[in-house]
């Protein structure tokens, strides 16, 4: 087994993880629909049953926001994903084309049994992660593994560490199939199920050693822990987002950014931002310019009524502010 970041390792690494794990992903979540319900579903309440699309943190409303996401942190790949990707599959069909026209690497996950038909209408995708909801059913899997290894896509389970399910080891070691499992995490949405299971929550994600240990009798396998998806990929794709702002942007180690937020009227703070030729971003709400604009011009702004902060922020289209200091 080859350790990696946080508790992450593996003997074998899917295409599509090795892209998250330079930040390199972009998630579009296509749609919140989904029939089952796992007791540890991540799906926010905001999302879960609705048919929305998301690209990261961004809502997809047309194919340019797509491409404003993909640009921003310059993806090398897509992770399809959501609720149940598949029941939205000529939306899912209409990604994978344009994402492949930009030679993306694409995998999906789904919990449908998709036989050869419907992966058909798919291609294009390269990689498929099936989750039996709750690893029920498992064998339900065996022939679209194999129709989608046919199809030359590569295959296997992706699961949460809730028990172990030896028929799981036992089909992908049959079909030559990977095994991914996560690390399960607990969010607002699954906390009360989660913990009325009798499962022990550490911080936000759940210890649960020895069933992982237990599904390392997978000959192609990966474990991903909770801690690294936010030392690794999403601090990864952070710090790729922040490296496309202008540079008058600081850039912390976290991959979030600092900034001299401006607030009020913004067509006169323009003004003069252009008369001292300062460089600068106009938001809806806001103004974002050096945090280390001239004390001068600084001074300049506020005499005209505007108001002015140091932000960190994170770097993504929602743009969350972490810290304000009035300035
Ligand atoms: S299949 Fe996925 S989206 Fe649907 S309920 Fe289960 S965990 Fe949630």
């Amino acid at each position: 087994m080859r350790r990696i970041e946080a508790g992450s390792y593996y003997s074998y690494l899917p295409e599509g993880c090795k892209l998250c794990r330079k930040g390199a992903k972009l998630v579009l979540f296509v749609t919140g629909l989904c029939n089952n319900r796992c007791f540890y579903c991540p799906v926010s309440h905001a999302k879960f049953g609705k048919d929305v699309t998301y690209a990261n943190e961004r809502e997809v409303k047309s194919v340019r926001d797509f491409f404003e996401e993909a640009e921003m942190m310059e993806a090398e790949g897509v992770a399809i994903t959501g609720g149940e990707p598949l029941l939205k599959l000529e939306r899912v069909a209409k990604f994978v084309d344009i994402a492949k026209k930009f030679d993306m690497h694409i995998h999906l996950y789904t919990s449908l049994p998709a036989g050869e038909e419907k992966l058909k209408k798919l291609s294009g995708v390269d990689e498929i992660r099936f989750h039996p909801p709750e690893l029920r059913n498992p064998d339900a899997y065996i022939e679209p593994i194999k129709a989608a290894k046919k199809l030359g896509i590569d295959a296997g389970f992706e699961i949460p560490a809730i028990r172990f399910e030896r028929r799981i080891v036992e089909i992908v070691n049959e079909l030559d199939a990977f095994l991914n499992v996560n690390q399960l995490e607990v969010s607002e949405r699954n906390w009360e199920n989660i913990v009325g299971k009798g499962y022990k929550v550490k911080d936000y994600y759940v210890e649960n050693q020895e069933v992982v240990r237990a599904y390392e009798e997978a000959e192609k396998f990966h474990y991903c822990s909770a801690r690294f998806k936010d030392v690794a990929q999403f601090r990864r794709r952070l710090i790729r987002m922040a490296m496309n702002h202008p540079d008058f942007y600081a850039i912390t180690r976290d991959g979030t950014v600092i900034c001299c937020r401006i607030e009020g009227d913004l067509d006169l703070a323009e003004r003069v931002l252009n008369e001292w030729r300062v460089e600068y971003v106009r938001f809806d709400d806001c103004i974002e310019t050096s945090p280390e604009i001239d004390i001068v011009i600084r001074e300049a702004l506020k005499s005209e009524g505007l108001k002015l902060s140091l932000v960190e922020r994170y770097p993504t289209s929602n743009r969350i502010v972490i810290e304000v200091t009035e300035i």
